[in-house]
């Protein structure tokens, strides 16, 4: 197996194997990532992914996940992902379920067929960073994309078979975090995805952002501040009895950890915001966050 850089992958992908089918993040411009903004974006050869996955055959007895990194491996059109997604069949055929990440605007870039065609050749999930519900939230961290499209591309994955992982991140409207709870609520409201990852700013030199912080020009959310955040996003989170969105706020950045299913365990998540409000010395230390 080949690797250029560093990879990330989403925390439900650490037992999966990674096979990076694009080099960096097209978009690459959100002032709050630091993630790929050492790479210049490039799509690898397909005979090179093939190659690898060969490689991975050889040394794998067992693979039942795999994950196509780098950023957005959605930006390939179907054609290459069709004969990328084939030969995982042919090698693999144990392997139960392929994902990527989707910037939303290569989602919106596939018609419904495209969709459908890939979660027929085995992709089960896609995971995409709404990051706010907030069109200014969105606007100023330059994610390339609108409130409007995110929920259209969340609802065309979700028509299609595929689940959509969906991550908000808190904190990333500051103090001034209203407007950014309250849409980002009524985002999961319209776009009922299958799973809500919330994970809280932090911000690494690299980032734009970074500059703004030492600069006093972007003033960080107090960890409390988080917490009502959270709660202020949870309450108003209102989604039919008999849906279900996996809700997750465990992310090593989140100063306290949340995990139920909505609405089933909405109540008992805000009962647990509601007993550490005002309480800085039940989160967790700083010192132990990270991305
Ligand atoms: S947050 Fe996602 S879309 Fe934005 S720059 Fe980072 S990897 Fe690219």
């Amino acid at each position: 197996m080949r690797y250029e850089g560093n990879i990330f992958r989403p925390p439900s992908e650490a037992y999966s194997l990674i096979v990076q089918v694009t080099i960096g993040c097209a978009h690459n411009d959100c002032t709050f990532c630091s993630m790929f903004k050492d790479k210049q974006f490039r799509v690898r050869a397909v005979s090179e992914v093939l190659e690898d996955l060969e490689d991975a055959r050889e040394s794998y007895a067992n693979v039942g996940r795999i994950f196509l990194a780098d950023g957005d491996s959605l930006v390939l059109n179907n054609d290459k992902l069709k004969v990328i997604l084939n030969k995982i069949n042919e090698l693999f055929p144990e392997c139960e379920r392929v994902s990527m990440y989707g910037a939303p605007l290569d989602v919106l870039n596939k018609t419904h067929e495209e969709l459908v065609e890939l979660k027929d050749l085995g992709v089960g999930i896609i995971y995409i960073g709404a990051e706010s519900g907030s069109d200014k939230v969105l606007e100023d961290v330059k994610k390339g994309a609108t409130r409007a499209q995110i929920i259209e591309a969340i609802q065309m994955i979700e028509a299609a078979g595929i689940q959509a992982s969906v991550t908000f991140i808190n904190g990333l409207a500051g103090p001034d975090y209203e407007d950014h709870a309250l849409e980002t609520a009524s985002m999961i409201n319209e776009s009922k995805p299958s799973f809500v990852g919330l994970l809280t700013l932090m911000i690494e030199p690299m980032a734009p952002l970074y500059d703004e912080v030492r600069s006093g020009r972007f003033q960080l959310l107090e960890p409390l501040g988080v917490v009502e955040e959270t709660l202020l996003m949870l309450e108003h989170i209102d989604l039919p009895e008999d849906s279900k969105t996996v809700f997750r706020s465990n992310h090593a950045s989140n100063y306290i950890s949340l995990r139920g299913d909505l609405p089933k365990d909405q109540q008992r998540m805000i009962a647990q915001l509601r007993s550490v409000l005002g309480r800085e010395d039940m989160l967790k230390d700083e010192r132990l966050r990270a991305l």
